[in-house]
């Protein structure tokens, strides 16, 4: 029986587990891949502290750190259920089930792909999904970002302030964005918006994104455009769909409501990171609401120890 069990091995989990163990709990971390999002990540240069990282050199210390305690790490595991019947359980594809008086939920999400032919060779090499993390990186060059939400054109007005040119490409004939978004991309005379375009492929020379061919929905006509990176932004899907047949409130995008404690609509059951409504989605974001997920955690059990 855990303390606490950690659902989810990315920044936000290891940073849970690290604080339960040095609460002196009895806790485990079940990840599918430790390490998360940040092991697909090449350069990281927003983790305050380290100037400059490499995803996976950050996942072996997160790794390295998580291994100094005593918490009981079981990767390459699915969590398929949590139920309560007393304590919670969590049941995993593979049909064990894990018993804890607490659980700190922190599954991460993952970046909806355009599932177009390059995307994935060029992905790191020009395709990026975080303006946050990636936009210095095409500092004077051109960019076009997909999507015309508000995630697509606050990228844009992002971007606009880094790069020399950006070309936003939207599948409808309308933004989806907020109207005061909308006004000031308008505004900027770098931000070129095109409606109506569907993303066909991204093109490279074979080591990074040189350009996008997109069909021009009304006119039927495939069009070009020669660019430096490609920032997807058509959504963040949270991995909670294992979450759908517990009693837990998600949100209608799936994402795990929280409060201030991290503290979800189960007693007992915390959450952290990509998967919950916290509104910025980031390693360093990621590793303090870990944190106070665990503290919450920790809250609760001194007042529920003896039930
Ligand atoms: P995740 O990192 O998504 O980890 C989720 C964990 O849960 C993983 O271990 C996963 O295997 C596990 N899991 C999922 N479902 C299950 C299940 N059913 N059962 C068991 N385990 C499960 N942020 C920055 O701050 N700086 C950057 O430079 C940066 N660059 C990025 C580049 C890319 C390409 C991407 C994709 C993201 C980047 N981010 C960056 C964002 C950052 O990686 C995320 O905000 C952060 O990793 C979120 O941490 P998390 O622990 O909440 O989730």
């Amino acid at each position: 029986l855990f303390d606490v069990l950690v659902v989810g091995g990315g920044p936000a989990g290891a940073s849970a587990a690290i604080y339960s163990a040095r609460k002196g709990l009895n806790t485990g971390v079940v990840a599918e891949r430790f390490g998360g999002q940040v092991s697909d990540t090449l350069a990281i240069e927003n983790f305050i502290s380290v100037k400059a990282t490499e995803g996976p050199k950050l996942v072996a210390q997160l790794e390295e750190h998580v291994k100094e305690y005593d918490v009981d790490v079981m990767q390459n595991q699915r969590a398929a259920s949590l139920t309560k019947q007393g304590n919670y359980q969590i049941t995993l594809e593979n049909g064990a089930v894990l018993n804890a008086k607490s659980v700190v939920l922190a599954t991460g999400a993952r970046w909806r792909e355009m599932n177009v032919p390059g995307e994935k060779e060029y992905r790191g090499h020009g395709v990026a999904y975080c303006p946050h993390c990636d936009g210095p990186l095409f500092k004077g060059k051109a960019v076009a970002v997909i999507g015309g939400g508000n995630s697509g054109i606050e990228a844009a007005i992002d971007l606009a302030n880094i790069v020399e040119h950006v070309t936003v490409l939207e599948f409808a004939d309308t933004l989806r964005a907020d109207e005061v978004l909308i006004r000031k991309a308008n505004s900027l005379n770098n931000i070129t918006i095109i409606k109506n375009a569907q993303t066909t492929e991204v093109v490279g020379d074979g080591k990074r994104v040189t350009g996008l061919s997109y069909i021009d929905r009304i006119s039927g006509d495939e069009k070009s455009l020669e660019l430096a990176g490609i920032f997807v932004q058509i959504g963040l899907v949270p991995n909670t769909e294992w979450l759908k047949d517990s009693e837990l409130v998600l949100t209608r995008f799936g994402e795990i409501e929280i409060d201030s404690k991290g503290a979800t609509s189960l007693p007992g059951v915390y959450a952290a990171g990509d998967a919950t409504t916290t509104p910025f989605k980031q390693i360093i974001i990621a590793m303090g609401s870990g944190a106070t997920a665990s503290l919450g955690a920790f809250d609760y059990l001194i007042r529920h120890s003896d039930e």
